[in-house]
């Protein structure tokens, strides 16, 4: 289980996130909200370590993260950052492989069940037709359905994913959503979710936490966070909220300027 306890980060002098807790649970999928520079992927790098908290503290599994070693964090937490370094052409089969490093043997040879497991991920993820294409072949939204397909072959037990669904099409952000959350479903793993979609927020997180200047306005079940008073107060936005006609979870419109 990963945790952060009351934790402020500072780049140079400024504040970028302060006193942000969080707990996620295994089976839980956070999503977290908020307008650019609100400090949501500040709070992702402190939850893996990979930016150090100046207060309180980020703990896995009751351990301080600073006190693993890199390799024990990775065998953890999968990250699915903003952008993958590609410099060298590899294919997708390769780059999802790539993700079972940390489980790798001193040899760095991938086992058959590393292979397994990739094949079995790029079936999940449709993506069985791109296994030899080269990653930098790929159009945007399909070199980021790889690089979750990457981070879910980890079989790490926390997903940080910073705006998963960026680049994708309409069909393709409900996929991707939903094959992390049926990681969720299955109980054993725990998703955070920087997201700009609120509406996908709300249909697949159990916990939305909204940030604004660094600091949590609100965090709770996405019915009682993403509200016309709180989104509209954060966003400087009239937005509408009512329910989805079929899942029944809030539905989100902004309402422009020329509606009115
Ligand atoms: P968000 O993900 O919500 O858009 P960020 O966490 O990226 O916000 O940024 C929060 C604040 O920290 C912003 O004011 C941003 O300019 C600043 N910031 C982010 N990364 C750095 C960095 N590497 N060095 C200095 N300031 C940064």
């Amino acid at each position: 289980m990963l945790e952060a306890r009351k934790i402020s980060v500072n780049y140079d002098e400024r504040e970028a996130v302060t006193d942000v807790s969080l707990r996620a649970d295994a089976g839980k999928l956070i999503a977290i909200i908020g307008p650019n520079g609100a400090g949501k992927s500040t709070v992702l790098r402190a939850l893996n370590g990979s930016v150090s908290v100046n207060r309180g503290e980020v703990m896995l599994d009751e351990r301080r993260i600073d006190s693993y070693a890199r390799r024990a964090v990775a065998r953890q937490i999968a990250v699915v950052a903003q952008e993958a370094d590609l410099r060298f052409p590899v294919t997708v089969m390769e780059f999802v492989l790539g993700g079972r490093y940390a489980w790798s043997n001193a040899w760095g040879w991938e086992t058959e069940r590393d292979i397994e497991i990739a094949r079995s991920v790029l079936r999940e993820s449709a993506l069985e037709d791109f296994a030899d294409r080269l990653m930098n072949e790929l159009s945007g939204g399909e070199r980021q359905r790889v690089i979750l397909a990457r981070a879910l072959a980890t079989e790490a037990k926390i997903l940080l994913l910073d705006e998963p669904t960026a680049n994708l099409d309409l069909a393709h952000q409900a996929t991707m959503l939903t094959l992390v959350r049926a990681r969720c479903d299955r109980g054993d793993t725990a998703a955070v979710v920087v997201t700009h979609d609120v509406n996908l927020a709300a249909e697949f997180a159990d916990e939305v936490m909204l940030l604004e200047k660094g600091r949590i306005v609100e965090v709770g079940p996405p019915r009682e966070v993403l509200t016309p008073e709180l989104l509209g107060r954060v966003f400087d936005l009239r937005v509408l909220v009512d329910a989805h006609p079929i899942s029944g979870a809030p539905r989100i419109t902004p309402v422009h300027e020329r509606q009115r």
